[in-house]
């Protein structure tokens, strides 16, 4: 089984996810693309923080968009932040040390300064894909870094880059604007809940 985890805080779930996800799934032959939703600090943001439970009942929602695609409340049920390394080495336990880690490129120009970074770096082939606001030159760049420094293995997957993120999202909605880069399914259960109305 070809295994990837894909973690984020997916506060929603929207079609950049989605679109990473996929391709990593279908360039790479991925069986599996594991969601794995982050515990969030009820401290960490001075907005309100969406429930784990919430969060992960949207990406069940678009389960059904890929084959590979499957959810994990392991961090959400850890019940604190929990680290990326913990974390991967974690479904390694499970899925095998080949397990893959799915990010964006944003993230992949600062991995080496999170915690065990460089270890991650060592020990998780990466796979990643373009993002509206990061450099696709200066990513490159980074992946030979970490190539060269510490034998670390990045795959860059074509995307048609969806410029989104989850934030723009929440501040769309609460000014009461139409999103249309969330799947149908997932702003229906927002509307339902009323959530990042405020
Ligand atoms: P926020 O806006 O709240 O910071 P986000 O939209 O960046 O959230 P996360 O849940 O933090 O979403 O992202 C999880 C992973 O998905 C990260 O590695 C991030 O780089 C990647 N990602 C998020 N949005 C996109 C996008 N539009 N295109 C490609 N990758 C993305």
């Amino acid at each position: 089984m070809k295994t990837a985890i894909f973690g984020g805080t997916f506060d929603p779930v929207h079609e950049g996810h989605i679109n990473l996800a996929r391709q990593a799934a279908e360039c790479l032959s991925l069986d599996q693309v594991i969601f794995v939703p982050n515990y969030i600090s009820p401290f960490k943001r001075d907005t309100k923080v969406t429930p784990g439970e919430m969060r992960c009942e949207m990406i069940r929602l678009i389960l059904g968009r890929h084959r590979s695609f499957r959810l994990s409340d392991y961090e959400i049920r850890m019940d604190r932040p929990c680290y990326t390394w913990d974390t991967l080495n974690h479904f390694a336990g499970i899925c095998g040390k080949d397990i893959c880690f799915i990010l964006g490129l944003d993230s992949l120009m600062t991995l080496d300064t999170w915690y065990h970074g460089t270890d991650i770096i060592r020990n998780y082939r990466m796979i990643t894909g373009d993002r509206p606001g990061t450099s696709m030159e200066k990513a490159r760049e980074k992946a030979s870094e970490y190539h060269a420094k510490y034998g670390g293995q990045v795959d860059f997957v074509p995307l048609d880059p969806v410029d989104v993120s989850s934030h723009e999202i929440r501040r769309e909605i609460s000014a009461g604007m139409n999103e249309d880069l969330i799947p149908p399914e997932v702003k229906e259960y927002i509307e339902e809940n009323g959530l990042y109305k405020d």
